[in-house]
């Protein structure tokens, strides 16, 4: 269940209010509470203060035309965005040095989307861990402060080497923003260990620079930094550069994952297996097993039942592999095949196996009900490469189904 959040929309144009009703509905976070007047936001803030997730405000309203929404809302400490007809940059500065989040110019259609992601944004951001590392409490002080209003999870550390052991105790912490001048470890360097660790390549790094120092930011990025901030730098700047590297990464993300999860399954695909499989028999140095499953007459169920049920028993069977081999690297070969690899010894990959086939022989799947059986191939320890073990799975996944389907082999080798 998604807990859905008010947001409260003050604006006097019907049409803009049924569009942002509109694109507020349509996400299933928010609920919009609207108001066409000063005076009926006031009368809704004091009949339920505190429960406003954010407020988006027309400056310019029949009964306050001057931006008194503002103040209103800021007063009841809710993150707002302005909605304007026209912005010059005295008004940009004003608003932005009260506190406002955002300005938006009514001046096409796409502005109101734009509203809504920024929305949106902030829910996004109350999941988000950001690291700052910076030894000036004043600096630190501050950037928190910029980070809150966004509804970041702000942690912070005094030096680079305290940076490096909350990264390294935190595996959630996704941006670090930090500081060149640091004692113990700089930020340089700080960013350099961080690169050259596995674990820390996803890590959003933004830098920090002072003014006249022309190479460090160059030198930020060289080693590894995403991005590089100069100080002192606008508050404006700084949102946008956090937001950009935020969606980047989190863009990397999304094509990783498509890249390297089958669609109809949720499995891992072939490719991560060659890639990620290849690295498990180099690198391990405990027990490594694999199988390879395949189900049993699945063709007849097809010419049975259809395609799109077969897509869905074998959705099904993905989603049961999934539950019972949470710790294993489990990926779909290819149709109704699938590669398991897990770190355990032969016996007990067996014993997990067998439980699996059994549950599975127990069950029914999809509206038409079927049962489906499946055969396994299993290989164990001392096999050199992925491609061995593979191959020396799949002989044994061949015999077992010789020997009448519904059934594991683990062979001699
Ligand atoms: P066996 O017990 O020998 O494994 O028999 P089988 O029918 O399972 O094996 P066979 O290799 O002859 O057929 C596999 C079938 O799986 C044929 C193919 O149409 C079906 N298949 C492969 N990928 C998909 C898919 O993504 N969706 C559906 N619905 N069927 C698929
Ligand atoms: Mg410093
Ligand atoms: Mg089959
Ligand atoms: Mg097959």
């Amino acid at each position: 269940m998604v807990m859905k959040r008010k947001v409260l929309v003050v604006e006097d144009s019907p049409v803009v209010l049924k569009v942002l009703k509109h694109l507020l509905s349509q996400h299933s976070n928010f609920v919009p509470v609207l108001c066409d007047c000063y005076k009926s936001a006031e009368r809704n803030l004091i009949a339920f203060d505190d429960e406003y997730f954010a407020a988006i405000v027309d400056l310019n309203l029949p009964d306050a035309e001057n931006g008194e929404i503002v103040d209103l809302v800021l007063s009841y400490e809710i993150p707002s965005v302005v909605l304007t007809g026209n912005i010059d940059d005295d008004l940009r500065l004003s608003l932005l040095n009260k506190g406002v989040l955002d300005y938006i110019t009514k001046d096409s259609r796409y502005s109101f989307n734009h509203v809504v992601k920024v929305i949106d944004r902030l829910n996004k951001n109350q999941n988000i861990k950001v690291l700052v590392a910076e030894d000036s409490s004043t600096s630190r002080m501050f950037i928190k402060i910029l980070l809150e209003r966004y509804q970041f999870q702000v942690i912070e550390a005094e030096n680079g080497q305290e940076a490096l052991a909350k990264l390294e105790n935190d595996p959630d912490i996704r941006m670090l923003i930090t500081d060149y001048n640091m004692p113990l470890v700089n930020g340089y360097d700080l960013v350099r260990m961080l690169r050259h660790n596995a674990r820390f390549q996803d890590l959003v790094i933004i830098g920090l620079s002072a003014e006249g120092d022309n190479a460090l930011s160059a030198k930020f990025i060289k080693a590894g930094a995403n991005d590089f901030l100069k100080k002192p730098f606008y508050h404006e700047e700084f949102h946008c550069r956090v937001i950009h590297n935020l969606e980047a990464q989190e863009m990397l993300e999304t094509i990783r994952n498509l890249a390297n999860v089958d669609p109809l399954t949720k499995l891992k695909n072939r490719r991560y297996l060659f890639d990620e499989g290849e690295r498990y028999f180099r690198n391990h140095t405990g027990e490594l097993s694999l199988a390879m499953l395949d189900l049993d007459d699945f063709k007849l169920v097809n010419d049975t039942y259809g395609h799109l049920t077969g897509d869905a028993l074998l959705k099904a069977v993905g989603a049961e592999i999934l539950d019972a081999f949470p710790d294993t690297l489990a990926c779909r070969f290819g149709g109704e095949e699938f590669c398991l690899i897990a770190e355990v010894g032969v016996a007990e990959f067996v014993a997990m196996l067998e439980r699996f086939t059994g549950s599975l022989r127990g069950k029914e799947f999809t509206e038409a009900k079927i049962s489906i059986t499946c055969s396994v191939g299993v290989c164990g320890n001392d096999v050199a490469s992925l491609d061995e073990a593979i191959k020396l799975a799949d002989n044994n996944l061949c015999e077992a189904k010789r020997l009448g389907r519904d059934r594991l082999v683990l062979g001699a080798h």
